[in-house]
């Protein structure tokens, strides 16, 4: 069975809670449509590459579709699809206007130069331009993509479309009618979550995995609220300290673009998969997807894990009740502050209004902890996990 399937079928596994049979949820089987490009990027020693890219629109029931780009040299079509699937629920779970969306360019952005990423910016907009728009379609930054390419993303919509619209695209700069706090909103409702689930987080033991812009931030409000980050990792390495690490020495590394594998206090390094043996009150996936699989599940230390990622835990192969003893805090709500701060952003644009960075996490704080709230209680009246709750109010939203 895809991951799509799978994750379908454990989605309508709780349609006997709504009052709607899961025949009711039939358009969620298949996105409404599949985008497949192929366009042209000129490098600066005058070769031409043909790069592939994806934009899934997956639902529109609730609203035009919203959801990332990324730019990896893994995505591929499978997983968008399963991604804006993901989008639709989540957009649905937080009551926004949104269906789900999600899109992807299989390129190494590691190497380009300032202008190679430009051309493969437009060439991918001027590729789906034809489905993107304020209430078509509204794509925002996800995997190594960021504020810079949202805003020459928005100037190629604008340039192609005769228009002046700012709403295309979300997570701008905030020259560019980008939104205050937008950067910080998804580790922001993340640490919103925590904070729900622990009330007190003086003192809380965490494992961040994934320090960009999702994980960063959340270990920045989790330690200015007393937390310690007794482990972090990153795409090159993992480093343990049982009393906790210097996380401004860590932030100061990756504002380099350095890996945490470079600091230089007492840790101890840890081997790929080793820092899910550490035990900690809190885990955090904010990289990657399949971090949790079949392999090493059964090596997970910690009890509660928040899922900053997207589908970072595989349950393709892990049966639910194989992590019956662990609590976790499914993606859907625990990253859902990227695209509620996206909707202010959007709303902030048609309107041309302008919000504080106060008032968008204000605005944050008081509809993620409603939606907690809600999901906390239906998980404890049904007596399911909080993921089955999830799903479970994110479906009532689509009736
Ligand atoms: P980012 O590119 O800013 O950072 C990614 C981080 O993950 C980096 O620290 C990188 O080193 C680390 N990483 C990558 N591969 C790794 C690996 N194999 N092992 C360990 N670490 C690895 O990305 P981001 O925007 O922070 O997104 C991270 C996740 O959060 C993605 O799943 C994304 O879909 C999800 N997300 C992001 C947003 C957002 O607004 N940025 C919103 C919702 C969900």
């Amino acid at each position: 069975m895809s991951q799509y399937a799978n994750t379908l079928s454990k989605i309508l596994e709780v349609t006997s809670f709504t009052n709607k049979d899961s025949t009711y949820f039939e358009f969620l089987k298949v996105p409404e449509k599949t985008i497949h490009v192929s366009f042209p990027v000129r490098l600066d020693n005058d070769e031409t590459i043909y790069l592939n890219g994806f934009r899934v629109i997956h639902n529109r029931k609730r609203g035009p579709s919203k959801g990332g780009i990324r730019f990896t040299e893994c995505v591929n079509m499978n997983e968008v699809k399963l991604l804006a699937l993901l989008m639709t629920l989540k957009c649905s779970l937080l009551e926004l206007p949104y269906g789900g969306g999600k899109g992807g360019v299989i390129i190494n952005t590691i190497n380009l130069s300032e202008n190679e990423l430009e051309q493969v910016t437009r060439g991918f907009v001027r590729g789906i331009f034809d489905d993107i728009g304020p209430h078509k379609d509204i794509p925002a930054p996800d995997m190594y993509t960021n504020s810079k390419i949202m805003d020459i993303a928005t100037n190629e919509y604008q340039k192609i479309s005769k228009s002046k619209t700012y709403a295309t695209f979300t997570g701008k700069s905030i020259k560019n009618k980008g939104l205050e706090g937008r950067t910080e909103s998804t580790g922001f409702g993340g640490f919103v979550c925590a904070r729900n689930f622990f009330k007190d987080i003086n003192g809380l033991k965490v494992n961040l995995q994934g320090l960009g812009n999702a994980g960063g931030t959340i270990g920045k409000y989790l330690v200015d609220a007393g937390a310690k980050i007794i482990c972090a990792s990153d795409s090159k390495g993992s480093i343990y300290n049982k009393n906790g690490l210097d996380y401004q020495e860590i932030l100061k590394l990756k504002s380099s673009k350095r890996s945490v594998a470079l600091y230089n206090q007492e840790h101890d390094s840890l081997e790929k998969d080793e820092f899910l043996e550490k035990d900690c009150d809190l885990l955090i996936l904010a990289a990657n997807e399949n971090v949790i699989n079949s392999s090493n599940y059964k090596k997970v230390k910690g009890k509660v894990i928040l899922e900053l990622a997207n589908g970072p835990i595989n349950f393709d192969s892990i049966d639910f009740q194989e992590m019956k003893n662990k609590i976790v805090i499914p993606d859907i709500l625990a990253n859902s502050g990227g695209v509620v701060g996206s909707y202010l952003e959007w709303d902030n644009n048609l309107k041309n209004k302008k919000s504080s960075k106060t008032e968008t996490l204000e605005h944050l704080d008081r509809k993620i902890s409603k939606v907690f709230a809600r999901v906390l209680k239906t998980s404890e009246d049904l007596n399911i996990n909080l993921r089955k709750a999830s799903y479970v109010e994110a479906l009532k939203n689509l009736t």
